[in-house]
């Protein structure tokens, strides 16, 4: 049987697991990246935050992205019945990049993995996990290849499997989500779009006129191109239509005024659907490993926060697991997986209130408050781990506020 050994063995070559790569071998760290599929590969999560440029950047893979040719992002745009508000990313609280990029994720993921092997990772394709036994002393994880087994061995795991989950199911960490099953039902048109009022610099999220907790994501990509969602509770969204094209043209045309801007698209590409995605775990870390991106939790796709996560979660558990290799006593819990869970918290209580309609009361309040405008701007921007933004430091209590202001006014 093959054996591959090195200091490190990461699950999956995604933003977490190439971002995690990419800073381990620039300490000199020798990682075994393995990644059960072939690049480019398909992948949902299109619409980036400029709170991820800064972990591109440590990982030295800005400049590739930003020659990339994808379509570069300066905000998010809100339309609901009638109502339009935008938010721009530049005129924020944070200090931090304000722009990014809307990007196919089959291109910008491939764009990470090859900068990862260039700065020296090894990339594993077509090897996908299947086994593992990992303690204090180190990881020992089984992969198949083209039906033969292939040992990986390292002093310390990551997994960045993303919904494939190998981890939380193979050492049985998986815990319910607090959210409920909700479905998405996504493609990529040729969008055709004409109408002037459609800002193809920011992402488009429209509510559905009635049912509040529906909403569509519109991604403008370059090239003409865009990718277009819907999103909501099971039941509502299976009440849609019985295909999923089907589901995603009447949704679309129950929300006139996307419609509209849609009314030239070309539906050139197989509809997809996806639900029950939101997950959690019962531990982030233990001996021998630690969960990266949606291996760990993810809540939802609603404020395009997943990617940003993801690579979050790989710069604090590179810095962790450098010092750990380097025979410091590192406390994983303190030092990755709480500060890891206060922005995800903060995500958490923004995308509870999204769906409750408190937030969305604020979003579509036109407030004369600008300093409370750019505090709300730079969580939608990402910076949901700036402790001196007050809607970061007390998120659940200042929302609370705010919504009642917003009622009164
Ligand atoms: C409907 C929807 C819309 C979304 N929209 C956005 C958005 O606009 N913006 C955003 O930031 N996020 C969005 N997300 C979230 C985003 O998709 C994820 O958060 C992000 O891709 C997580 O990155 P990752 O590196 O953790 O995992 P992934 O990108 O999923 O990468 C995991 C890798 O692990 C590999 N793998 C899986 N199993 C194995 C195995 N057994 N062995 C080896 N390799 C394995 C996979 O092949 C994959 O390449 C959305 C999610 C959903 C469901």
């Amino acid at each position: 049987m093959k054996e591959v050994v090195s200091d490190v063995v990461v699950i999956g070559a995604g933003p977490a697991g190439a971002v995690a790569s990419a800073l381990l071998v620039q300490r000199g760290w020798t990682v075994s990246v393995v990644e059960r599929q072939e690049f480019p590969r398909f992948s949902i999560g299109e619409s980036l935050l400029p709170q991820c440029m800064e972990f591109l950047a440590a990982a030295n893979m800005l400049d590739a992205v930003q020659d990339a040719g994808f379509q570069f992002k300066n905000g998010a745009a809100f339309e609901w019945d009638g109502a339009r508000t935008a938010f721009d990313f530049s005129d924020k609280f944070s200090p931090g990049p304000g722009t990014t990029f809307q990007v196919q994720r089959a291109d910008f993921d491939k764009v990470l993995a090859d900068e990862a092997e260039k700065q020296g990772a090894k990339i594993y394709y077509r090897h996908g996990i299947r086994e593992a036994e990992i303690d204090a002393s180190g990881a020992r994880l089984v992969a198949e290849c083209d039906g033969e087994e292939v040992v990986f061995r390292g002093r310390f795991a990551l997994d960045a499997s993303g919904f494939g989950r190998v981890l939380p199911r193979l050492l049985d960490l998986d815990r319910p989500s607090p959210f409920p099953a909700r479905e998405s039902v996504f493609t990529h048109v040729q969008d055709n779009i004409d109408d002037a009022d459609l800002d193809r610099d920011k992402i488009l999220i429209t509510v559905h006129p009635r049912l509040r907790d529906i909403w569509y994501w519109l991604i403008p990509f370059s090239g003409g191109r865009a990718s277009l969602g819907v999103v909501g509770d099971r039941e509502k969204i299976a009440a849609l239509g019985k295909e999923p094209q089907q589901i995603l043209r009447n949704a679309v045309e129950a929300a006139p005024e996307l419609a509209k801007t849609l009314r030239n698209a070309e539906f050139d590409t197989p509809v997809q659907r996806i639900s029950g995605y939101a997950s959690d775990v019962s531990a982030l870390t233990g001996p021998g490993f630690a969960l990266l991106g949606n291996a760990g939790e993810f809540l939802d796709p609603v404020f395009s926060s997943g990617v940003t996560i993801a690579m979050k979660s790989a710069v604090l558990a590179a810095d962790c697991l450098d010092r750990d290799l380097c025979g410091e006593k590192v406390d994983w819990h303190s030092e990755f997986a709480k500060p890891l869970k206060h922005g995800v918290d903060v995500f958490k209580t923004y995308v509870t209130a999204w769906y409750d309609g408190r937030f969305q009361d604020v979003i579509f309040y036109q407030t004369e408050q600008k300093e409370i405008k750019r505090m709300i701007c730079s969580i939608l921007a990402g910076y949901a781990w700036d402790k001196k933004n007050p809607f970061v430091a007390a998120a659940e209590r200042r929302l609370n506020t705010l919504v009642e202001i917003c009622a009164a006014g």
